[in-house]
C-alpha cells in the first residue's frame, strides 16, 4: 500500500493533488458547488474498496462523506475534512426476473435500471431526472415514476449490502437487522452505513403509459393549482399529478401548467385522464396534450428539460396539507415572486401513501411545494436562494416537513421525518455508528451558500 492506494489498490486522492479539486467539483451535479474541501476522495471500485476505505478512516479517525451518483443539489457528500467516498463506480445492474427483484449499484441511474428491468417486461419507480443516483435518491425515500402508486422507492427495497462504522460488510434483510433496514428506507443523509448493492422489488411494467398536458396563461393560476390539488380525488393512483408555474421549455412566457401521467394496468379504467378535461377553463389552455401515449425515455427526457446539468440550482421544499383554497394561499408569496429566467414552483400532488411499520420513511402530506431556481451568474447567487429560501420560511407554522431529496435543511431547518421516528433514528444510530464515522445531516454553519454566508 502507497499513500495514493488503499490495501485493496484503490485510488486515494489527497487535498492538493492534482487530480483533487476536478474529483471535488465532479461529486456534485449542481454547478454551484460547495467551498468544503475533504481531506481525501476515495475511487471506490467495488465493495472490497469499500470495505478497505472504511477501516482506512476508522484508523485514520476520519469522518466519512458519501457520494454515489452526486444528485444532492447542496452536495451533503461533499464536507469539510474526513474521506470523500466515491462511490460513482458502483453501477452494477442484476436482474432476477422469476423472482421480480434487481441489485442494483448505488450510483446507478434510473434509464439504465428500466433498461435493465423493462427487457424483463418490469418496472421500477426511479426518480424523474435521468441523472439521479438510485443511492442519494432511495435511501432518502425516493418519489419516482408511478410512485403513487408503487409507492416511495425505498418501500421497495428488500435487502442491501452495507459496509458498517466497524468496516464488516453484511447482507441485511428484515429479519437479519430489523432496525437497519427499517433506517434505511427513508434516513437519507442521516443514514449509518455505506450501501454497496441494494436489492429491490420489480414490479410488471405498465400496459400503456399515456400522459396530458395544459399549459395556461399566467392570470389563471390560482384557479388551474386549485383544480390540480383538488383533481387527485377524480384520479386513479396510478395517475400521477403535478402543476408548475413558470418557466416551461420552449415557452418565452412564464405559464401555469398541470401534468398527469397514468401508468395504467390492466384494470385501469379506458380513458384515466379524462377528468383533465373537465377543467372549468379547459378552453383557455395555450398548449395541450390530451392522453397521448409515451415512453419511459421520453418522460426522463422531459424531466431532464426542467433542470438541466450545467446551472447554478437552488430548491427548497414543503409539504403542505389543508383546503385547494388554504395550499393556494400560503404558496401566493413564492408564486407572486419568480424571478425572471428558468425558475419554476412545482407543485407535486401526492395524497399520501400508507407509513409501514419497517420503514422510517414518513414525512408526507397532500402536496409538496418547490421553489427551483437555475441560473448561471454567481452574482444571482443571493438573490436566487432568497427566493427559494425565505417564501417558505415565513409559512414555517404550517409546514409538515420536507423530502431529504432537497437536502436543504442547512439552509432552512425542517423535519424530513416524524419526530418519534427521528428520534428513533438516533437510537439507531448510536448503536450502529457509536463513534460518529458516517456524517450525518448538514448543520447550518456547514452551509456555504450565499444565503447562509448574508445571515452569518
Ligand atoms: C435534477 C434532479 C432531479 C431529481 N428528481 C428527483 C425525483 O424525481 N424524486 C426524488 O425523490 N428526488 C429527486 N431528486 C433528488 C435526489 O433524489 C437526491 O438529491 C438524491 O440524494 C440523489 O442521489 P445521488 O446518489 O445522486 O446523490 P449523492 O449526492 O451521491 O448522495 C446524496 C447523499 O445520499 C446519501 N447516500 C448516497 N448514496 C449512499 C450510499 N450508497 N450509502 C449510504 N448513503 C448514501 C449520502 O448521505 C449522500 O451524501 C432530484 C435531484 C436532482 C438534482
Amino acid at each position: 500500500m502507497t499513500d495514493t492506494e488503499l490495501s485493496t489498490g484503490a485510488r486515494l486522492v489527497r487535498r492538493g493533488d492534482d487530480d483533487y479539486e476536478a474529483l471535488r467539483r465532479a461529486a456534485v451535479w449542481n454547478e454551484r458547488k460547495p467551498e468544503r474541501c475533504p481531506d481525501l476522495i476515495v475511487l471506490a471500485r467495488d465493495e472490497g474498496d469499500v470495505v478497505a476505505a472504511v477501516r482506512y478512516a476508522a484508523e485514520h479517525e476520519l469522518h466519512i462523506g458519501i457520494r454515489s451518483g452526486g444528485h444532492s443539489w447542496v452536495g451533503n457528500g461533499v464536507r469539510d475534512g474526513g474521506m470523500l467516498l466515491d462511490l460513482s463506480a458502483l453501477q452494477g445492474i442484476g436482474v432476477d426476473a422469476a423472482a421480480a427483484r434487481a441489485s442494483v449499484g448505488p450510483a446507478a441511474k434510473g434509464p439504465a435500471i428500466y433498461e435493465a428491468v423493462s427487457a424483463h417486461g418490469l418496472f421500477f419507480p426511479t426518480g424523474h431526472a435521468p441523472t439521479v443516483g438510485i443511492g442519494g435518491f432511495i435511501i432518502g425515500g425516493g418519489y419516482g415514476w408511478n410512485s403513487r402508486y408503487l409507492g416511495p422507492a425505498c418501500l421497495s427495497i428488500e435487502a442491501v449490502d452495507v459496509v458498517l462504522a466497524d468496516g464488516t460488510l453484511v447482507h441485511a434483510d428484515d429479519a437479519t437487522h430489523p432496525d437497519l433496514m427499517w433506517a434505511v428506507r427513508g434516513a437519507g443523509p442521516g443514514f449509518f452505513g455505506v450501501v454497496t448493492r441494494l436489492h429491490l422489488r420489480l414490479y410488471p411494467h405498465p400496459t400503456r403509459i399515456l400522459r396530458t398536458v395544459h399549459a395556461y396563461p399566467l392570470e389563471l393560476r390560482d384557479e388551474v393549482l386549485a383544480f390540480a390539488y383538488d383533481a387527485l380525488e377524480h384520479l386513479p393512483r396510478e395517475v400521477e399529478i403535478s402543476a408548475k408555474v413558470g418557466h416551461t421549455p420552449g415557452s418565452e412566457d412564464f405559464l401555469v401548467s398541470v401534468t398527469a401521467t397514468a401508468f395504467c394496468t390492466a384494470e385501469t379504467a379506458d380513458e384515466p385522464l379524462a377528468y383533465l378535461e373537465t377543467a372549468p377553463f379547459r378552453d383557455r389552455a395555450v398548449r395541450g396534450v390530451v392522453a397521448e401515449p409515451t415512453t419511459m425515455p421520453q418522460l426522463y427526457g422531459f424531466a431532464d428539460a426542467l433542470n438541466p446539468e450545467g446551472l447554478r440550482w437552488s430548491l427548497d421544499g414543503m409539504w403542505l396539507d389543508g383546503t385547494s383554497s388554504e395550499v393556494v394561499a400560503l404558496a401566493r408569496e413564492v408564486n407572486d415572486t419568480i424571478p425572471p429566467g428558468r425558475n419554476f414552483v412545482l407543485w407535486m400532488v401526492w395524497g399520501g401513501y400508507p407509513e409501514r411499520e419497517n420503514a422510517c420513511w414518513s414525512a408526507q402530506a397532500a402536496v409538496y411545494l418547490s421553489p427551483n431556481a437555475g441560473w448561471t451568474d454567481p452574482a444571482d447567487d443571493l438573490r436566487m436562494e432568497n427566493w427559494t429560501n425565505l417564501p417558505l420560511e415565513r409559512i414555517q407554522a404550517h409546514s409538515r416537513g420536507i423530502q431529504f431529496s432537497d437536502n436543504n435543511i442547512a439552509d432552512r431547518w425542517d423535519h424530513g421525518l416524524r419526530p418519534e421516528q427521528a428520534a428513533r433514528l438516533e437510537r439507531v444510530r448510536a448503536k450502529y455508528d457509536p463513534r460518529g464515522r458516517f456524517n450525518t445531516y448538514m448543520r447550518p454553519e456547514e452551509s456555504t451558500t450565499a444565503f447562509a454566508r448574508a445571515r452569518r
